[in-house]
């Protein structure tokens, strides 16, 4: 007998979609239930992965069938089946036994292929061009200034024709650069990524990407080509200017392999080899921060064609492989995700255009236009303006962001390929009779993570401060979790992604984005066992920064507790061994006062920062020592976790006697230190309350504003919501005044702002040396809007959502909030709207997910759900204060509680 009505959905092989290529080792399947609300959890599963699609039909696993297996888990079965075979193509399915009855009936079918992963199939050359060799003279007169003096080159066009000789089954392209390619077959683009692929340390490690490209192929002649860029291998990035020398090496290097599969059982392999001619064409130079380039008349028209006659070409130079590991891309794709139109046009002097698009953005422009021939379009873009109206740059610094269009006639359509800018305005010069705003659009582009959290509350000054959040991830998570989208910087900075990592996962499904940047995180740590300060390592050696390199523990730990998985931890565990090692070895006496590398502390509190550093780092040495333990006990590991609670039991000691009296007063008595003190669970239980009230005194003692800077501020407010002071909380989420969140909102911010005063009516720009506009890190507040406004949480142990605590704290400036988030179990949503001395909650709650959900109010016993049922417990709310909840304990579906409130607990003046 089946359950015909529950079925296993939304099927994924190591956190992605039908994936061409995955990493080496054992994939992990995951899904989720689709399930009517009379199921509550899955009691066992069964999944079946076949070599061939007719077997699989069968119902028979060749491959694996792992049996019925009981257990509510949804994420990470590992595959336990015969060894995969390189190249290979796999099909699977799951079906699960649920508390009404089972099995279910199958799901749909999923894929994965193994790609090129040990199969030493990488036959293939790297191949370039001789830059030499070729008459392109960048220096002539008609030569653009700025591309002589930066020492820009233009792009390579590399090409190949090849025979399709018999009648195709399929066929996947596998390919790579040093630097960036935009793949072509038959005169068409090949994929929708861009920016690939993506940004490893090339030294280490470079991904190459698969691509099924059955359909672009043809009986007969066929032909393959490739642009090829700088990026982030030998463009400017990274403070270090490209003429002395960039990051990894000094011009792009294609690799690629084309696999056809025919029907009659046969294969062919086309792969980049001494065989394949290069030139120059359009695109005169491209790089990530000075812009590019391109002149449409000497587009070399139907060079990624067959037939094309390439008699004029060079032969490229091959280079045969080396030893660097070449692996499948793991994370999601860099798309254009998003097109923006312009929100207002303003014409100012010389005939030039200010674009406004009426938000903070990273991509690039797509322009259309109808030119006589020989005009130059130069776009410049910038994320604000001056005071005249005009763009400002001086917070650029080296970064150009400019990109120039040579036109040639008629109508034609410009992009940039290997470019990438951060940007709400720009001015566009030369663009020839009137710029129409259909001609002009914005391409938004990042890692194309699914939304996974809604926000909405009555206060649309917060709902703005949720979409500055999600803008400032879309702009900095390309690839690699950066800083900032725009100056000549743009980061993997461990202590910004660290701050922001619960946050984004909350809004974003980052898990494939974050297990991806672990691996450059993994490649980046030193010798002695410190991690970096930035990840993917440059030639900075810079690591041991406390906040910083706390991120290799932190972000496997916060992928562990939001998705459930253990994937990441499992991999970092020796890393993170090492680095409880590094820090232990410099700081026998469990202060963490040495080896602290850059040592940035809270970086850019306002007024200075005076958080004694050896506190803060302290405070994250055992913050570590705390994940550490529940990270091995989770591996299994019950020695080491033993040990590492040890450790957190004696730095908590040591922090106690150097850094906290006996009134719970924390040395310096900052907001940063109490709130690092409060969280990292550092205070004794009987002092805490008095911990808190001292925080609350920090920050009446600034009139009730924020002194934190990015480490602070990221767990202020959830500390005092936690400690009953959720209206404190507020009122900082209400200050207007600097430093606030409000306060760039005020100032009309679409992103958030490295610095709280970025811009001020008092003193205007901060100083260009650091001003970015669109740095995530002090969103870290987005984490507090879920897990206590809206009140989507799990219980203290609790990982993956397995079980719910739904606990919203409503706060006496909104009328209502709430929140979707969808957990890897499904969607948990929380809404609550005060009024009339009632409070309304509703919850919804997916299958194989139980919650508590406790409801604030000011007679918890009276509170009733949607049958009239009342709590199954009272209790104390959040820390007392005078306020109550009432406590239930529900399953899957759809509930709704009513209780009295009336606004309580002692106010805050
Ligand atoms: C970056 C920060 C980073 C910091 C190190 C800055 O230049 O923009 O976000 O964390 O350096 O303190």
């Amino acid at each position: 007998m089946t359950t015909s009505d529950v079925v296993a959905t939304g099927l994924r092989c190591n956190y992605l979609v039908d994936p061409l290529a995955i990493r080496d080792g054992a994939p992990a399947f995951s899904w989720s239930i689709e399930a009517p609300r009379s199921i509550t959890q899955q009691l066992a599963y069964q999944v079946l992965v076949a070599s061939d699609m007719k077997a699989l039909e069968r119902d028979e696993g060749n491959a694996w069938d792992s049996g019925k297996q009981d257990g509510t888990t949804v994420v990470d079965v590992r595959y336990e089946g015969r060894a995969l075979a390189p190249l290979g193509r796999y099909f699977w399915k799951v079906r699960i036994w649920a508390d009404s009855g089972g099995p279910s009936a199958w799901s749909d079918v999923a894929t994965f292929e193994v790609g090129m992963g040990g199969t030493g199939a990488w036959t293939g050359s790297w191949i370039s061009w001789d830059e030499h060799a070729l008459e392109f003279e960048p220096a002539s007169e008609t030569g653009p200034v700025d591309q002589v003096l930066l020492g820009l080159a233009p792009a390579p066009y590399l090409r190949h024709e090849f025979d399709v000789a018999n009648e195709l089954l399929y066929a996947r392209l596998y390919i790579t650069a040093r630097g960036l390619y935009e793949a072509r077959l038959n005169g068409k683009r090949v994929g929708d990524q861009v920016l690939a692929p993506g940004w490893t340390d090339y030294g280490a490690r470079i991904q190459y990407q698969a691509y099924d490209v059955t359909a672009m192929l043809s009986p007969g002649a066929n032909a393959i080509g490739a642009l090829l860029g700088d990026g982030w291998y030998s463009g400017y990035f990274g403070f270090q200017p490209k003429r002395s020398g960039a990051h990894y090496g000094d011009h792009p290097e294609l690799l690629a392999q084309l696999h056809l599969h025919y029907r009659n059982g046969t294969s062919e392999w086309v792969v980049t080899d001494g065989s394949w001619k290069a030139n120059w064409g359009a695109i005169l130079h491209a790089d990530p921060l000075m812009g590019e380039l391109q002149c449409s008349g000497l587009d070399p028209t139907g060079w990624d064609g067959a037939g094309f006659d390439d008699n004029g070409w060079r032969p490229v130079v091959a280079r045969s492989q080396d030893q660097t590991a070449i692996v499948a891309d793991p994370g999601p794709a860099v798309r254009v995700t998003e097109e923006v139109a312009p929100h207002a046009l303003a014409p100012i002097e010389d005939g030039k255009v200010i674009v406004d698009f009426g938000q903070n953005l990273t991509g690039w422009l797509r322009v259309a236009v109808t030119g006589g021939g020989g005009e130059t379009i130069r776009l410049r873009h910038g994320e604000v303006l001056d005071a005249a109206g005009h763009l400002y740059v001086d917070n650029l610094r080296t970064a150009r962001q400019t990109d120039e269009f040579w036109t040639s006639g008629g109508p034609e359509v410009f992009e940039p390929h290997f470019t990438w800018h951060g940007f709400r305005y720009v001015e566009v010069a030369g663009y020839p009779g009137m710029l129409a705003p259909e001609s002009i659009s914005a391409q938004v582009v990042h890692s194309d993570v699914e939304v996974t959290g809604t926000f909405g509350c009555s206060d649309p000054v917060v709902n703005q401060l949720h979409a500055n959040i999600d803008w400032g991830l879309r702009g900095n998570f390309i690839s690699v979790p950066t800083d900032c989208p725009q100056r000549d910087e743009r980061l993997g900075w461990l202590g910004d992604a660290q701050v922001f990592a619960r946050t984004a996962t909350y809004l974003r499904n980052v898990l494939a984005f974050f297990d991806k940047w672990l691996d450059d995180v993994l490649d980046a740590q030193m010798e002695s066992g410190a991690f970096t300060d930035v990840a993917p390592r440059l030639g900075l050696a810079w690591c041991g920064a406390p906040g910083w390199g706390d991120a290799g523990v932190i972000v496997p730990w916060t992928l562990y507790k939001m998705y459930g998985t253990l994937g990441p931890a499992a991999r970092c565990y020796d890393a993170m061994t090492r680095w409880m090692e590094f820090i232990e070895a410099g700081n026998r006496d469990h202060l963490r006062t040495r080896e602290l590398g850059n040592n940035y502390g809270d970086w850019l509190a306002p007024d200075g920062d005076d958080t004694p550093h050896e506190l803060l780092a302290t405070a994250y040495w055992a913050y570590d020592a705390t994940l550490m333990s529940e990270m091995a006990t989770a591996l299994g590991r019950d020695e080491d976790a033993a040990q590492y609670r040890e450790l957190a039991r004696d730095i908590v000691g040591a922090f106690a006697n150097a850094f906290m009296d006996n009134d719970g007063r924390v040395m310096s008595d900052t907001q940063t230190g109490y709130t690092l003190a409060l969280f990292m669970n550092l205070v004794p239980s009987h002092v805490r309350s008095r911990a808190a009230d001292h925080l609350v005194e920090a920050i009446r003692a600034r009139q009730w504003h924020l002194s934190t800077g990015f480490v602070g501020v990221s767990y202020l407010l959830p500390v005092l919501s936690s400690n009953g002071y959720s209206d404190v909380a507020y009122r900082l989420l209400d200050q207007e005044t600097l430093p606030s969140w409000r306060y760039p909102i005020r100032q009309g911010a679409t992103t958030i702002w490295e610095r709280w005063d970025g811009w001020s009516e008092a003193k205007g720009f901060q100083s260009p040396h650091m001003n970015s506009f669109n740095h995530y890190s002090l969103g870290s507040v987005g984490e507090w809007l879920y897990r206590f406004v809206a009140g989507i949480d799990q219980p203290p142990d609790g990982v993956g959502f397995e079980r719910a605590l739904v606990r919203p704290h409503p706060g006496a400036s909104m009328s209502w909030a709430g929140a979707t988030f969808h957990s890897r179990r499904g969607p948990i949503a929380s809404t609550w709207r005060r009024g009339g001395g009632t409070l309304t909650l509703d919850v919804s709650i997916p299958p194989n997910v139980t919650a508590s959900v406790h409801v604030p109010s000011s007679d918890p016993a009276g509170v009733l759900d949607e049958a009239g049922v009342g709590p199954n417990a009272v209790a104390e709310f959040c820390g007392g204060r005078g306020t109550h909840e009432a406590v239930f304990e529900v399953g899957p579906g759809t509930h709704r509680f009513v209780g009295e409130y009336a606004t309580t607990g002692a106010a805050i003046s």
